[in-house]
């Protein structure tokens, strides 16, 4: 009698136990919105900012794929969606360097509507598409009121650095050469950007010592350029 009681408790025991668990389930629900979709929320909130503030005429769905493994996102061409993986959200330290992978994204979707002989380009030219895709990226976040500094800043971050990106090997340039791309065109395009307090962040000035020797370059080509066009004017 005694091992039925034992018994009986045990059983009522679980069972109120699994009560409360439910109990509890149930009070946090008011929280549920708070708890979850919070990532989905931020990527689809700048996703929206950039759509509308372009007045893109084209459909660019986006999603967040939860695999936290991939550092990476990516565009479809038949399916125009943009996805992005939650594997890069820790490398994005504000909205400006989440903008910047969006709008890339968007760029190569917006070249996908071309149909199916553009994809094939796409994937024969991938090389030039990345590079188009940074810079019309870049127009499409400054238009959102997003500083294309951080497109630099993120990009500097996590992107790798392959050993080669001739011919077939890679389907990427090398970043090195998409960054330096990138900073020429909103040196052009964009120079108040290099006023702002962004040229602050440390990743960007990693991306400053690491392409010095380019930059340089770069920058004694517009000094030229701008002394001849004075002395043109003159
Ligand atoms: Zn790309």
């Amino acid at each position: 009698m005694k091992k039925f009681l034992v018994l009986f408790i045990l059983l009522f025991g679980l069972t109120a136990q699994a009560d409360v668990m439910e109990v509890e389930q149930i009070s946090d629900m008011p929280h549920f919105w708070e708890q979850n979709g919070r990532p989905e929320q931020k990527v689809l909130e700048v996703g929206a900012k950039i759509i509308n503030a372009n007045k893109l005429d084209k459909r660019i769905p986006i999603n967040l794929d939860r695999n936290s493994k991939i550092i990476n996102a990516f565009s479809s061409m038949p399916r125009k969606t943009v996805t992005i993986y939650y594997g890069i959200l820790p490398y994005f330290d504000n909205d400006d360097e989440l903008a910047y992978v969006l709008s890339h994204e968007m760029a190569h979707s917006l070249d996908a509507y071309g149909g199916p002989f553009k994809w094939i380009k796409m994937v024969y030219n991938s090389k030039e598409y990345e590079f188009k895709a940074d810079l019309i990226g870049i127009d499409l976040m400054v238009k959102a009121g997003y500083n294309p500094i951080a497109a630099i800043c993120t990009a500097n971050k996590w992107m790798g650095e392959s050993y080669w990106d001739f011919w077939i090997f890679t389907t990427h340039p090398k970043t090195s050469r998409r960054l330096l791309k990138m900073y020429e065109y909103i040196y052009v395009k964009y120079p108040w950007a290099l006023k702002t307090d962004m040229v602050k962040n440390l990743n960007y000035q990693n991306f400053l010592y690491s392409s010095q020797k380019e930059v340089n370059a770069f920058l004694q080509h517009q000094k030229e350029r701008s002394s001849k066009q004075k002395t043109e004017d003159i």
